[in-house]
């Protein structure tokens, strides 16, 4: 092996260590983890730092969120191959990648129209062919293409958006962070059952605010 290839496997190792030891434990979670490359992901400086278990920066103002919370978030969501899922809030396009390989379609959206057009490219460049990517206000939800079997926030509302309760299937999962946007947040799992929902608090976590209306880069 080359040095370089010693160190990227090196890299890898501390990456997928790093999630177990935070409580990802999935075997299709990690193995998905496993498979994306966070750092096509991320432009510029931070790049480096795409291994380490932080949020980074990304463009207008958004963060990626930290691998171990992506794990842990999709680990919650228990994802099948039949599931139709949507992801509110792209962003770098990192978690919805690591949707798409568990599932067997994924919608997803954000506010702003660059970051779509950033993750598309990427998704693109690395022939993940079951993502569809819209620039949208995702507390709406997607009314043409609901109901899913699967909703996935990531950013923090003060409670579950009602459009995305309508929009989950009965028997389905949505996971989202819930909160003021400047405090810790909880992030919570809620379940359509025949007769109404489900909750379930799993952990504090600290999300950027899901935002109404559309960016101004649009
Ligand atoms: N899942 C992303 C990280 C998301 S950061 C990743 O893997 O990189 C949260 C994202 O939610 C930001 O990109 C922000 O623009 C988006 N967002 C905030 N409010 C939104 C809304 N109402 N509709 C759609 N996207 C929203």
């Amino acid at each position: 092996m080359t040095d370089d290839a010693d160190d990227d496997a090196t890299r890898k190792m501390q990456f997928l260590f790093a999630l177990r030891s935070k409580g990802v434990t999935d075997r299709r979670v990690l193995s998905a983890m496993e498979r994306i490359d966070r750092g096509a992901f991320i432009k510029g400086l931070f790049a480096a730092r795409a291994y380490e278990d932080m949020p980074l920066p990304i463009a207008c103002g958004q963060t990626i969120s930290q691998p171990s919370v992506v794990g842990l978030m999709t680990q919650a969501l228990n994802v099948t191959a039949r599931d139709k899922v949507l992801e509110v809030g792209t962003g770098s396009g990192y978690q919805a990648a690591i949707l798409s390989l568990l599932a067997r379609r994924v919608y997803t959206v954000d506010r702003h129209k660059r970051l779509v057009r950033e993750a598309r490219e990427v998704f693109a460049a690395i022939d993940l062919a079951n993502i569809t990517a819209f620039t949208a206000d995702g507390s709406f939800g997607l009314p043409d293409q609901a109901p899913f079997d699967r909703i996935l926030v990531t950013a923090a509302a003060e409670d579950p958006p009602g459009p995305l309760l309508a929009q989950l299937k009965i028997g389905g999962i949505m996971v989202l962070p819930v909160g003021q946007s400047d405090a810790v947040q909880s992030l919570i799992r809620v379940t359509r059952t025949e007769d109404g929902f489900e909750y379930d608090e799993l952990r504090p976590v600290r999300f950027v605010p899901l935002v109404e209306g559309l960016g101004r880069d649009t």
